[in-house]
């Protein structure tokens, strides 16, 4: 008889990943993959990047295409929402009204956005909400945004390249300030301002006008899905509470990605993270586990985000620095900021330098100590440290 193998709750960038890693290090039990979107699995990044610009189509979004879960066993259920976890019997309940076993229930349900107490707002998280923002991006002719984050920037990039004009209103005094130091911020407001978009700072969006301007997107953050946890008894605190092992307070229940809040070695506690590296290495850590090869989960943290013809890359967690130091220079595009604490490298965020991004990579994985001279010396091999 087979087992019940692993259910799988999310089809985003976790929950497509785990079920493949699975197969991929020989799990042959079943694999169910329960999503409440309509489509297969899909990447979000080009959602607010080369999708929502009109330069990307649809099917490059998807991750495989439909045939290969049939191929590999996954049972994909589309469109239908876990709505509970019954441990003691180990069964998830379907919103259809169904119920299935499991051995083994992953929770990769990821997180949905913030939402402003303002009507007539779109947001951007899902393939339809970009979808519809893209259309829009065909009639509209002035665009604001609340929200000088990430997500906020590149779509501010993508509706000033379409001809529109653009207005972003960060709250904050700078741009991106959850996350980056003021070089970097000072930097992309230069970005855009060249580019024409009006970037106001130190303001909040209350309420939209008589005059609307013709599309508003609020781009101000995102809560973690943590209710189905929460009311199966799990701990949650921003985010499913797991251990190094990315495993909840149930042996049975793991969390992984957007919404699983773990200990993390570069933090220096716990903490949450939003991007396509958490996701995809936390879900092959998982996998792991699940086939036999259990290690705790200490993956170097990465990202990226594209605006205009500019690339940031980030590695490491720059929480907590003391010191900042500068490699290149910020004229001309092209430059890295080393962020230190006590003497030791955190992070690194890289501007249109990508070698300094893989050198770094390597460095913090590898806890290769740089000293704060060695980065401001451009004479100085990063990848020969490597
Ligand atoms: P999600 O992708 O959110 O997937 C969770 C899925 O679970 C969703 O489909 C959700 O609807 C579903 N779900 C939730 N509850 C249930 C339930 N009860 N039953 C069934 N299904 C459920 N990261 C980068 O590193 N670089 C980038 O450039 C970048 N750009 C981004 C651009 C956009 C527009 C967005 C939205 C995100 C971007 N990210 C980027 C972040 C990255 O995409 C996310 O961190 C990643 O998708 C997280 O994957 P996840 O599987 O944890 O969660």
């Amino acid at each position: 008889m087979t087992r019940p193998g692993v259910v799988i709750a999310g089809t985003g960038q976790a929950g497509f990943q785990a079920a493949a890693s699975l197969r991929q290090q020989g799990y042959v039990e079943s694999i169910t993959l329960i999503g409440d979107e309509p489509h297969i699995p899909y990447q979000r990044p080009p959602l607010s990047k080369e999708f929502v610009a009109g330069k990307q189509d649809v099917r490059h979004l998807f991750f495989r295409p439909e045939s290969f879960y049939s191929t590999n066993r996954i049972d994909l259920l589309k469109g239908e929402t876990v709505t509970g976890i019954e441990r003691a019997s180990r069964r998830v309940r379907l919103a259809s009204g169904s119920s299935i076993p499991y051995d083994t229930l992953i929770l990769a349900t990821g997180a949905r956005v913030r939402e402003l107490p303002v009507s007539g707002v779109c947001y951007l998280r899902t393939l339809d909400d970009s979808t519809a923002i893209k259309h829009r991006l065909q009639t509209v002719e002035h665009v604001v945004i609340a929200g000088g984050g990430f997500i906020g920037l590149e779509i501010a990039a993508v509706a000033r390249g379409l001809g529109k004009s653009v207005t972003v209103v960060e709250v904050q005094p700078r741009l991106m300030p959850r996350v980056v130091s003021p070089i970097i911020s000072d930097f992309y407001r230069n970005l855009h301002a060249s580019h024409g978009v009006e970037v106001v700072l130190g303001a909040g969006l209350t309420e939209i006008g008589p005059r609307p301007a013709d599309l508003v997107i609020a781009g101000i953050g995102v809560l973690p899905n943590g209710e189905l946890a929460r009311d199966a008894g799990l701990a949650t605190r921003d985010g499913i509470l797991v251990d190094e092992y990315l495993r909840t307070e149930d042996e049975n229940i793991y969390a992984i990605g957007d919404c699983a809040a773990h200990p993390n070695p570069f933090a220096g506690g716990r903490i949450r993270i939003e991007s396509v590296q958490n996701a995809v290495d936390q879900a092959v850590c998982v996998a792991s586990a699940i086939a036999g090869q259990r290690k705790p989960y200490h993956d170097v943290p990465w990202f990226w985000t594209d605006q205009f013809d500019i690339k940031l890359q980030m590695v490491g967690l720059s929480g907590g620095y003391d010191r900042v130091i500068t490699r290149g220079n910020t004229g001309s595009g092209k430059f890295s900021v080393f962020y230190f604490r006590a003497g030791r490298l955190l992070a690194i965020d890289s501007v249109n330098r990508p070698g300094d991004h893989m050198a770094g990579r390597k460095l913090l994985a590898n806890r290769i100590p740089l000293t704060p001279d060695q980065a401001a010396d451009e004479s100085v091999d990063l990848k020969k440290l490597s």
